[in-house]
């Protein structure tokens, strides 16, 4: 039988250990891959596949890329959804006795890279843990670059729908999840809409409540660190997912990592709630079509100046407050900001000199910082100082908290402006970083290697002159060192001492002992001189590593302050107003002259007309909006869905006064988007959506529901609308806004509590329309469905015979009794009516639902159940009784 190499038995017993990456293997100057992995680099890197012998039957399929090339390839491999696990020479091949040591050293994968060609600046580089528990989670995001972590659990009485909300949030690369998860082919559908970030399952093992508890005894926990951590250990999901979490991100980097940790454990209910599908569609951090930044809130309200910046306001906006405090704190800041131009200007132009600086801490702590980077993080720590005193005056509490935490790192900067040369190279082992005057010893070594240079130019003038050769050279290359090139016309003058080490076409290469000696000293000195400076760069990385606390704390208040200045700028160019937060029971909202954010910016005429609005929880909870297509509606809905976003994030807001009660779960069900990715109709995404929305809204929710109904035919669409409508009003009460092209629904106002009609004025001039987009009571008077399709330029004679179809159509309406007298009579009759339909719904439903009850407590094993799944059970039976009353 076939007997693999030496090597290729090494490459195999290595491949064991990391069956799901691409694995580079360090063969001399080049990483080669084989069999499987070569063939699937080959084809995504367009390497030319070879085949090498390697003892077995077959030669093995191989491809290969140079060393120093190697971090693009493995980038590309990495965007495109692969894992790479990297497998260097652990000693010198000149001096290993048999087949050289090898191991792996670093596995890159989309959640967890760290190199700045792999990473976006504006934004973090999540990977998210799943602990999956019988329809419980636990939840864990970390960002390898900046070291921060979130944590959270969905317990009893949790979904599927719930834990995709939650890891929305993050929109991670790369999610992990324990392989007996009942949602890990859910959760891979899922990661295919959140731009194909890479779903991993490990091991149960992994997911160990010991090794999370030994984690989390390492890492720093944002509040009070006793009351944090006894918080957090009692929440065993959570810490199950932060465990393997950090395992897994040590596993890739190969190195402890839970000690540079700063995590934060948090409650679902401290944010507001916003569903995956409703993220997508108000469009907050990218458009739903193309997923450009252009064309979303964030692009709008993006003035920062500064990555972390950046990175922070797309946070804020991807999890609004719930805290009036919080909110105001932010508010008061941006109002202070807003009016003080100047200080704001000054501000801002001190920020943009401040580099990245939370990664380059980041970097600090990997060991992957160079010498560029300690030069960026002295060109920002010099803006400090200045900032701490731009913002001393201020009197927003937020802006006093963020000037204490800015540490002015004056040893840091004091340390790096002497030790630091002021343009070092990237690497590390050519010299070059350190500057003069700070190390003796460096400076020593740096002028033997200097007048070495001197000693040589003065050598070769002595020699010209000696053996009479005009064009004597010196020279240097790695195989040789130095030695002295004569032409071949000068080979007659050339002295007996010399010695002969090459010869090529047009000249002679020599040695002579006197060169030798000066070769020692010169290479000894610049050896000396690159050890030396790379000791010396260690030790500055070193002071600076053990403060990366005070670092990352300063990075973090910059970005917010970033952020704050950014809504300032953006408050003050665009015109927005402070929102009045009301705090306690208050349910209004009402917006006077509201402004969509977005399309009043693309609209390049400038001519966006604003709308007010008023929602409650009373006499005016449940818009119901007409008009014909392409008035204005859904603009309008988003504008105020937006607007609530925005205040709740502590922006300003696109309007001239508003007043905001706090919304706990923002659903918006808008367009209609087919979800190829788990093969779903349009209608079939349409009414999950209205069914997430159904179950999940509480009073203190607001909902968009933009033409629910339109998926299917006429009847079937104005029925279900009709009933989500009244479910709304009557049982969920929570406020929302309805569009809707069923002028039948505009009947419902003063038949339904809280139903308003509000309708999009148009102006017609004979035939054709004009679209006014101002708001105003009532319903609309006719769909216009027709002046529309005109006005797209269909052509005349179709919409001519369009109209004729109508008139036939109404005139047989009219015979059959108008639909609308039917509709009224409907409602009434349903006002009348609902006591005795829901008797007799619930009769039913109770027995069925008392034998489906009753049977499944008879089916229980009572002496094997744990406590926390008969509380499971509980609570779900709980559930079920309480929907039958
Ligand atoms: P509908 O939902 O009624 O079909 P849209 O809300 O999609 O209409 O609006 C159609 C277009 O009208 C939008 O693309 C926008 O450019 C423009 N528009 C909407 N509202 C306004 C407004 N208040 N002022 C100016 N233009 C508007």
């Amino acid at each position: 039988m076939a007997e693999p190499t030496p090597m290729m038995r090494q490459f195999l017993e290595i491949k064991e250990r990391c069956k799901d990456c691409i694995l580079f293997f360090r063969l001399g100057d080049f990483y080669e891959m084989f069999f499987e992995d070569a063939e699937i680099a080959s084809r995504e890197l367009e390497l030319v596949l070879t085949g090498k012998d390697c003892g077995l039957a077959e030669r093995a399929p191989m491809c290969g890329v140079p060393y120093h090339a190697a971090l693009s390839y493995i980038g590309r491999l990495v965007s495109k959804g692969h894992k790479v696990a990297v497998c260097e020479q652990m000693e010198d091949p000149a001096l290993a006795k048999g087949i050289v040591k090898r191991d792996i050293v670093r596995i890159y994968t989309p959640g967890t890279v760290t190199d700045e060609q792999m990473l976006s600046q504006k934004r973090n580089n999540f990977i998210a843990a799943i602990f999956e528990f019988r329809n419980m989670y636990g939840i864990s995001a970390a960002d390898i670059t900046t070291g921060e972590m979130y944590l959270t659990s969905l317990t009893v009485g949790s979904t599927y729908n719930h834990l995709a909300n939650e890891i929305a949030r993050f929109t991670p690369s790369e999610i992990i999840i324990n392989a007996q998860a009942q949602s890990v082919h859910k959760i891979k559908n899922f990661a295919s809409t959140l731009g194909n970030s890479y779903v991993a399952t490990l091991s149960e093992d992994l997911f160990d409540y010991e090794n999370g508890k030994s984690h989390i005894n390492d890492i720093r926990l944002n509040g009070d660190a006793k009351t944090s951590y006894q918080q957090l250990i009692k929440d065993e999901l959570a810490v199950r997912a932060c465990g393997a979490l950090i395992s897994y991100m040590e596993d890739t980097q190969k190195m402890h990592l839970s000690n540079q940790i700063t995590a934060t454990h948090y409650k679902v209910d401290e944010y507001m709630a916003i569903d995956a599908a409703s993220r997508r569609n108000l469009e907050i951090t990218e458009t739903l079509r193309d997923k450009n930044k252009k064309g979303s809130l964030l692009w709008v309200l993006d003035k920062t100046v500064t990555s972390m910046g950046a990175r922070t306001l797309k946070k804020w906006l991807e999890q609004p407050l719930i805290d009036v405090d919080a909110i105001n704190d932010r508010l008061d800041s941006v109002a202070e900001l807003k009016d003080a131009f100047i200080l704001r200007s000054e501000l801002r132009e001190l920020l943009s000199g401040v580099y990245d600086m939370e990664r380059i801490a980041g970097k600090i702590t990997l060991g992957t910082c160079n010498a560029r980077d300690l030069v960026s993080l002295r060109q920002s720590a010099a803006k400090l100082p200045y900032i701490k005193e731009t913002l001393s005056g201020c009197n927003a509490p937020l802006l006093k908290t963020l000037c204490q935490e800015t540490d002015g790192l004056e040893d840091i900067w004091e340390l790096l402006d002497k030790a630091i040369a002021d343009d070092p190279p990237v690497l590390l082992k050519e010299g070059g970083l350190i500057k003069k005057g700070y190390n003796q010893e460096v400076d020593e070594c740096r002028e033997a290697s200097v007048n070495g240079k001197t000693w040589l130019t003065e050598l070769e003038a002595k020699e010209r002159e000696e053996t009479g050769i005009k064009n004597l050279k010196i020279s240097f290359n790695k195989v040789f060192g130095y030695y002295i090139e004569v032409t071949k016309s000068y080979l007659h003058l050339v002295p007996p001492h010399y010695v002969r080490k090459q010869t090529l076409v047009n000249n002679e290469r020599y040695i002579t002992d006197e060169l030798k000696k000066m070769e020692d000293t010169i290479l000894g000195a610049e050896e000396r001189l690159t050890r030396l400076e790379f000791e010396v760069f260690c030790q500055v990385r070193e002071y600076v590593l053990a403060q990366a606390d005070r670092l990352r704390r300063t990075a973090s208040a910059i970005a917010r302050l970033d952020a704050l200045a950014s809504y300032a700028e953006t408050a003050d160019r665009e015109n927005y107003c402070r929102p009045d937060i009301l705090s306690g029971d208050a349910t209004e909202i009402s917006i006077k002259d509201g402004r969509h954010p977005v399309v009043e910016k693309m609209n390049a005429s400038g001519d966006f007309v604003p709308n007010d609005v008023l929602l409650d929880c009373n006499d005016n909870l449940l818009l119901v909006i007409t008009g014909p297509n392409m008035a204005g509606k859904s603009t309008y809905m988003r504008q105020v869905a937006l607007m609530i976003l925005m205040a709740q994030a502590g922006s300003f807001v696109p309007a001239s006064e508003a007043k905001m009660s706090i919304v706990d779960k923002l659903f918006t069900r808008v367009g209609a988007s087919d979800d190829l990715a788990s093969g779903q109709s349009t209608f079939m995404v349409e009414m999950s959506e209205v069914a997430n929305i159904l179950s999940n809204a509480t009073p203190k929710s607001f909902l968009i529901l933009d033409e629910i109904g339109r998926g299917t035919s006429t009847f079937d669409g104005l029925s279900i609308a009709w009933s989500v409508l009244e479910y709304i009003a009557h049982t969920l009460k929570s406020r929302a806004m309805f569009a809707t092209h069923y002028h039948e629904l505009t009947e419902l106002e003063g038949t339904v509590p809280g139903v308003k009609n509000y309708c999009v004025d148009v102006k017609k001039k004979g035939d054709d329309i004009v679209f006014l987009r101002k708001m105003k009571r009532g319903g609309a008077d006719g769909s216009y469905g027709i002046s529309v399709a005109a006005l797209a330029g269909i052509p005349k004679v179709v919409t001519l015979r369009a109209k004729e179809i109508l008139q036939q159509l109404e005139e047989q309406e009219d015979k059959n009794s108008s639909r609308k007298s039917r509709a009224k009579s409907k409602s009434v009759q349903h006002a009348e009516s609902t006591e005795n339909q829901l008797d007799l719904l619930s009769f039913t439903a109770n027995s069925v639902m008392q034998d489906e009850i009753i049977s499944e407590l008879k089916g229980l094993d009572v002496q094997s159940l744990t406590p926390i799944e008969a509380l499971n059970i509980l609570y779900r039976l709980h559930q079920k009784a309480e929907k039958r009353i």
